[in-house]
């Protein structure tokens, strides 16, 4: 019988047992409130995951020097409850072993499930939506109400980078609350991404944190495979800047909201992104 790797994100050849990082997939889309198929994204960042060298210069890193296993992905239901139920059992076991869990979505929907895993003090999210919502479609677990939910596990701040969307109630509820803390596209592009990245390490100090990536906090322009597209984002060296920042510190992290109907450019991203976090986590390394 023949081993079939390249279902496999690259360099994700290790053993449950063995491996420090552990990668799965949650291609789920049940939520999406405009264009749906970030259930095709944990496939699409796995195949494009391919391109890259296994060396990455800058934590000086080799990949295949890394023990990575990848689980593959969750066969999802139908109701965004339940695969939260599901991610959150997932990342249990991952977090329980000592391992780090690596979480591709799928929409933001499945982020509160590793997070209820994870349980850590602060939680860093890149985003152009407030994800504020107590409900939306009906349900308390549409990708609208991600960050609302994580507020609901009693994480003790959280930090949203490059939000640019939202309701009223939504920023009335950032400007009421001690725990959240907004720096939205236009700060990063007044102030530069080194200065909010210094302002939120100070605010963390040395307690644990969680890392997620919303895709759509990049400007749309710039990587269009989004379900929710918005204009005005940040760069993709801004996000990276994120990830080299909180990789090291991180005891979780979560690429979502990728809908690759692009020229793949948006899964190339998030793939390499997904490596530069293995990479500088094992590294140990803080990027700025
Ligand atoms: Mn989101
Ligand atoms: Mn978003």
């Amino acid at each position: 019988m023949e081993v079939f790797l390249s279902t496999l994100f690259a360099d994700a050849d290790a053993e449950y047992a063995d491996a420090g990082y552990v990668i799965f997939g949650a291609p789920y889309d049940g939520t999406s409130s405009y264009r749906a198929g970030s259930r095709d994204a944990p496939g699409a960042i796995r195949a494009v995951s391919y391109n890259f060298e296994t060396y990455l210069p800058a934590p000086g890193i080799d990949l295949a020097d890394v023990a990575v296993c990848d689980l593959g992905d969750l066969e999802v239901l139908s109701l965004p409850d339940l695969v939260v139920d599901q991610v959150r059992e997932t990342a249990a076991m991952i977090v329980q072993d000592g391992k780090v869990p690596v979480l591709i979505g799928g929409e933001h929907t499945v982020t509160p499930g590793v997070v209820a895993a994870v349980k850590p003090a602060c939680y860093v999210v890149c985003d152009a939506h407030l994800d504020l919502r107590d409900e939306f479609g009906g349900t308390k677990w549409n990708h609208a109400c991600a960050t609302r939910r994580v507020m609901d596990l009693g994480v003790e701040d959280i930090f949203v980078v490059g939000a640019r969307s939202g309701t009223a109630e939504e920023f009335e509820l950032v400007g009421e609350s001690d725990r959240l803390h907004m720096y939205t596209a236009d700060d990063i592009a007044d102030h530069g991404i080194a200065a909010v990245i210094r302002e939120i390490k100070e605010i963390i100090g040395d307690r644990s944190l969680y890392l997620s990536i919303d895709a759509d906090a990049v400007d749309c322009c710039l990587t269009p495979g989004l379900g929710t597209p918005e204009p005005f984002g940040i760069t993709t060296r801004d996000l990276r800047s994120v990830v080299r920042a909180f990789a090291a510190r991180a005891s979780g992290f979560d690429y979502v909201e990728v809908c690759p109907v692009d020229a793949g450019q948006t899964a190339a991203v998030a793939a390499k992104l997904i490596r530069e976090f293995i990479a500088w986590h094992a590294a140990g390394i803080e990027g700025l």
